[in-house]
């Protein structure tokens, strides 16, 4: 082949190549990015390669150059690249089409087609396309070759196409492209993409029995609001099947609708991204029946990730329709929880001290009038409020918080505050009582209570006070009576039911030689005394305590000191400081008075001077004497007696002397006499004495024996002897005959005595 050829294959070999990478660059964009980056770059070589070759075609000796440039540029060219004559012999072959061949480049060259090919069907498809090839037409075709040697299929893309070369005559520049690995790529797709249909396919009814299980018509539309998919209850609720739904939209469903064309509006709302959730409810249109249904609406992109419009319709009626009826039963349950509150406000209004409900926040949920009044507000302005005023401390809210908080926690509190009250300033003493339990709704509320004891405490302080008072008077009065009664010289007592001292006085500690102290209390002298005197002390007690008053006079001898008491016993009843009643004894010692006036009358009856009894004295004796014979018939008789010429004694011996023999005459006269006999002196040496139970003769006997008795013996005197003699006359009383008589009569014989001669006894005439 001479160069001009070479040349015009070249060039027709860069059209083709040209042609071929638009083509395969057209038909696959798919290829392999360093294929198609090589294509590019050598369609930009060509130009200049070409000029290259016409500038240079004169210049022989760059011939060889531009040859062996061009073989390499073909050679470079992955796909086979080959130029044939009008006889179809191969007059150019590229590396890559002798490599496919499995032959050397210059074996193939000069030979043809026919030669080299397999078989003659693919001999004579060959000499077919040459033919028309050269005669104008060009080929452009895919092939399906399997190797012979491999058994593999490949692809090509066959291009052939006619051109004259250099020197004026026809070639045929032929191309294989193969396109092997983007088929099996393409078909591997189909594959990919069949299965992906099949899955898809798979997908839909496998969504479509899901939303068939689903029991709410439920459907899937498309942007332009026709269904797609709808489900079988979707399908029943519509009453009309599948078919007369999907590919529809509402408004071609129910033309000319407000619903249909309000479903168009939600749907694109819908689409824009505003997902849509209500309540529908009305008569259904094909039932009658009353019905509420749940519209959602939501889009999301499909399997294809194209927007669709999902919607559900959830019936809700019986969900209604129990919601209903649980807000009936719910109203009552309300209305009667209100009529319970009511009760229970009526019952704590009638409380008289203020009472409230206060919820976890310490608000009040309820207040009685004693509280609202306690707090000068109305209730309302109570109720939800803290009812702390804006003048309450922080910390006063805060302790309150506090307190509210532990008996949330379970903490009874029940204490008293001594405090002002907040509003009126007064003193108050209240009692706060609060507690936590479950209201109606079961929410913990505090319930608490305030009394008001305000009255009682006053009350009670200002009883406290007189009671204080009454007790320190009750004390000075105690005091005022003791130190009264300490004054009184006799012992004064006070004493209870059973014997027990309340109350001595010093003259009564000082007779039973005790302490008061020692009186006041367990202690009673009357446990010292004899069972006895204990018996009637307590029985007199007992009589005085019922009503009785009692004074009577004892005259007793003090066993320990032997010494003669007498006493105006006196008791009363009192009542005492505490109300027992009580004995008040005052036990007036009279001793001094009754031991005195006994050496009065001692003093009255007396002689001074002899110690018998005067003549007042003999005459009160007598009288009862006489008055005794009188009643019983006794006998009675009277001496009458007289110291001889005493005169004469006294004139001698001295009056002392006198009175020695007077006192010592009575002596005498007494030894003489019974204790029965009533001796008196009746004046200076003279003396009486009656005898009673005694008649005449034994009473002249008496005085026999006492006129013998005293003249035989001379009274002994400080001074000497002195004998005495005496004259007696005696008188026997005559019944009925009264004292005086007698005592006449009597010193009658006395006289009579004397004028005989003294130192005698003289009986008295009857
Ligand atoms: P006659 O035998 O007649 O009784 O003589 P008389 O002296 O005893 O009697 P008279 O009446 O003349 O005197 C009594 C005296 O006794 C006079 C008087 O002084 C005295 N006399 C009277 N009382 C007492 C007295 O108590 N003591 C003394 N020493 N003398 C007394
Ligand atoms: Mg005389
Ligand atoms: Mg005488």
């Amino acid at each position: 082949m001479n160069p001009p050829n070479y040349r015009r294959a070249l060039v027709i070999a860069s059209y083709c190549g040209t042609a071929l990478g638009c083509a395969g660059l057209a038909y696959l964009l798919q290829w392999p990015p360093a294929l198609t980056g090589f294509l590019c770059a050598t369609l930009a070589m060509l130009p200049p390669a070409l000029r290259l070759s016409r500038e240079r075609a004169e210049a022989g000796r760059r011939q060889e150059q531009t040859q062996s440039f061009v073989q390499r540029l073909l050679d470079v060219i992955p796909e086979p690249v080959y130029i044939k004559d009008e006889q179809g012999r191969y007059v150019f072959v590229n590396e890559a089409f002798a490599q496919r061949r499995h032959q050397d480049a210059q074996s193939i060259i000069g030979r043809t087609a026919a030669e080299l090919a397999p078989d003659a069907d693919t001999v004579k498809l060959v000499s077919d396309e040459d033919a028309r090839v050269l005669a104008g037409a060009s080929i452009f075709k895919e092939d399906r070759v399997r190797n012979p040697l491999t058994g593999t299929v490949n692809y090509r893309i066959v291009t052939k196409g006619s051109c004259l070369d250099a020197e004026g005559k026809r070639v045929i520049i032929g191309a294989n492209f193969d396109i092997t690995s983007m088929r099996t790529a393409e078909q591997q797709l189909q594959i990919a993409l069949a299965h992906q249909t099949e899955v898809a396919e798979n997908t839909r009814a496998f969504i479509q029995h899901i939303l068939d299980v689903i029991p709410y018509p439920m459907y899937v539309k498309g942007a332009n609001s026709v269904y797609l998919i709808v489900n079988k209850a979707f399908v029943r609720e519509r009453g009309v099947p599948s078919q007369q739904i999907l590919g529809l939209s509402s408004l071609d469903l129910a033309p000319e609708t407000p619903q249909a064309r309000r479903s168009i509006e939600e749907d694109q709302r819908v689409l824009a991204g505003h997902a849509l959730q209500k309540e529908e409810g009305g008569q259904h249109p094909l039932t009658g029946e009353l019905y509420f249904q749940l519209v959602i609406k939501g889009s999301c992109p499909d399997i294809d990730g194209k927007p669709v419009i999902v919607g559900v319709n959830i019936d809700i009626t019986d969900l209604r329709t129990s919601e209903q009826k649980l807000q009936n039963a719910l109203d009552r349950l309300s209305e009667h929880h209100q009529h319970t509150l009511d009760f229970v406000q009526r019952v704590l209004d009638l409380l008289p001290y203020p009472v409230y409900v206060k919820d976890a926040q310490s608000r009040y949920l309820m207040v009685n009038e004693a509280m609202a009044r306690d707090h000068f507000m109305r209730r309302d302005q109570l109720i939800n409020h803290m009812g702390i005023t804006e003048s309450a401390s922080p910390e006063t809210m805060r302790r309150l918080f506090e307190e509210d908080g532990e008996v949330l926690a379970g903490k009874q509190i029940l204490r008293e505050e001594h405090a002002q009250h907040q509003y009126t300033g007064r003193e108050t003493f209240r009692i706060l009582s609060k507690g936590t339990c479950a209201n109606a709704l079961g929410e913990p509320v505090i319930v608490g209570a305030i009394i008001d004891l305000t009255d009682l405490r006053l009350a009670e302080r200002e009883l406290k006070s007189t009671f204080e008072r009454e007790v320190k008077l009750r004390e000075r009065t105690q005091e005022f009576i003791q130190r009264l009664i300490d004054v009184i010289p006799d012992p004064v007592y006070v004493k209870k039911a059973g014997g027990l001292y309340l109350m001595v006085n010093t003259a009564f500690a000082e007779y039973h030689q005790m302490s008061k102290e020692a009186l006041v209390g367990a202690e009673s002298p009357l446990m010292l005394a004899g069972p006895k005197t204990r018996d009637i002390s307590l029985q007199e007690d007992a009589a005085v305590l019922g009503g009785q008053d009692l004074t009577k006079e004892e005259h007793t001898t003090r066993k320990a000191t032997g010494e003669e008491v007498f006493r105006i016993v006196s008791k009363r009843r009192s009542i005492y400081f505490d109300g027992v009643p009580v004995v008040i004894g005052i036990d007036r010692h009279i001793t001094r008075w009754r031991v005195a006036e006994r050496e009065l009358q001692r003093l009255a009856q007396e002689d001074m001077l002899t110690g018998i009894s005067n003549r007042r004295h003999f005459h009160t004796e007598a009288t009862h004497a006489v008055a005794r014979a009188k009643r019983y018939g006794e006998a009675l008789t009277l001496l009458m007696l007289d110291i001889d010429h005493f005169k004469t004694i006294n004139d001698t011996w001295g009056h002392q002397t006198g009175d020695e023999v007077l006192i010592e005459t009575v002596q005498r006269i007494r030894a003489s006499l019974r204790g029965t006999d009533i001796p008196a002196r009746w004046g200076g040496e003279e003396f009486i004495v009656l005898l009673p139970h005694t008649a005449m003769r034994e009473a002249l006997f008496v005085a026999e024996r006492l006129r013998s008795h005293l003249a035989e013996l001379p009274v002994t005197t400080k001074t000497s002897p002195v004998p005495v003699t005496v004259s007696i006359g005696i008188a026997e009383w005559a019944r009925n005959e009264p004292l005086d008589h007698l005592v006449s009569r009597a010193d009658a014989a006395l006289y009579r005595a004397k004028n005989e001669g003294r130192n005698r006894v003289i009986v008295a005439p009857e």
